[in-house]
């Protein structure tokens, strides 16, 4: 057991001295599915805690091929410039059906990737949104203890994923195209309500005009929401993530939602009521399991339903007689 403390101990030390190399140790523990790990992994969560909190978390979402990696390349290549520190995550709970989550193609992002003020670390496999979620959050604290103070998660436009990435980030972003419709960009409405910032990209060469008139019409639409609790007007720009055209102008809109839902309070309400949802979450899903793989529940949950089958019982009849045990 000394031994096992020893051990995450050393890799927690190393973090906090700011290794890369140890942080990825440690977000591998972090996945890996061996109760025996659990012990470490909390172990290192636990003294990274009291050095998170202090990044900016950033939600970035879009179709394919919209230009997500690009524009992260770029932004993160301009922040590190600036001196700040970039990690890139992705939320991404298809990947284990594609064989490959949406950054585990190592050509992408690839000046990134190189960067010694940044790190890219592509999605935790799992077939589950919700095991995928913890360790990405568990992995943003340790990105955080070990210096990082820009955390950009990346999330493809389709799915529930977007609704978990907003469960985890400070501000979200959504990357759009011009001149294709919302049901071609697949974007639910859901989305766009969720989102901070629209930003419009490829607005380069013969597409700067579509992206302009696509602004527009976005504005328009944007003024039909209601007013965000946050009091902060989502805005709606053009870029090029080719070119790093608008990216600074994109960055500054950032900071100055970060401005005001810091003076408002609406930047610490929210993390805090985050906290609160993935606390519940947890229990919720830690309850089910647990109830769901006894055997007791089981072998009656079988016998429920063939008595149910044999219309024996009623669907609430039986859960109540289940819930009872
Ligand atoms: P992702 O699937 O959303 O990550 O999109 P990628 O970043 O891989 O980009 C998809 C394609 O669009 C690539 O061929 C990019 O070179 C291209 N692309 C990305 N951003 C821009 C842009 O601002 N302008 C233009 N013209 N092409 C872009």
């Amino acid at each position: 057991k000394r031994k096992v403390e020893i051990d995450a101990d050393a890799l927690l030390k190393s973090i906090l001295n700011k290794s890369i190399s140890a942080l990825s140790r440690a977000i591998t523990l972090i996945e890996s599915s061996n109760p025996k790990h659990q012990n470490k992994s909390n172990y290192i969560i636990n003294g990274c805690l009291p050095h998170a909190n202090k990044s900016v978390r950033i939600g970035i979402t879009g179709v394919p091929g919209v230009g997500k990696s690009t524009f992260i390349e770029t932004l993160g290549n301009n922040l590190t410039k600036q001196g700040k520190k970039v990690a890139v995550l992705a939320v991404d709970p298809s990947s284990t059906v594609t064989k490959g989550s949406i950054l585990g193609d190592k050509t992408r992002m690839e000046s990134l990737a190189k960067n010694p003020n940044a790190f890219i670390r592509p999605s935790a496999s799992g077939n589950m949104l919700g095991g995928v979620a913890k360790k990405t959050r568990e992995t943003i604290i340790l990105c955080e203890a070990a210096g990082f103070d820009v955390i950009i998660i990346e999330t493809v436009g389709v799915g529930q994923s977007e609704t978990t990435v907003a469960c985890m980030v400070d501000f979200f972003l959504l990357l759009k195209l011009a001149g294709a419709g919302d049901e071609l960009q697949g974007i639910k409405r859901g989305i766009i309500e969720m989102a901070d910032v629209i930003a419009i990209n490829k607005a380069d060469g013969n597409n700067i005009k579509p992206a302009k008139l696509a602004k527009v019409e976005f504005n328009r639409a944007l003024h039909y929401l209601p007013q965000k609790v946050s009091q902060w007007q989502p805005q709606v720009l053009t870029c090029s993530a080719l070119q790093n055209e608008g990216i600074e102008e994109i960055w500054e809109a950032i900071l100055n939602y970060f401005e005001i839902t810091k003076a408002n309070q609406y930047f610490n309400e929210k993390r805090n009521e985050q906290d609160k949802y993935w606390l519940m979450q947890t229990i919720e899903n830690q309850l089910k399991a647990n109830f769901f793989n006894s055997p007791k529940i089981k072998a009656a949950l079988q016998e429920q339903l063939t008595l149910m089958a044999q219309h024996r019982t009623t669907a609430f009849a039986a859960a109540n007689y289940i819930l009872n045990l």
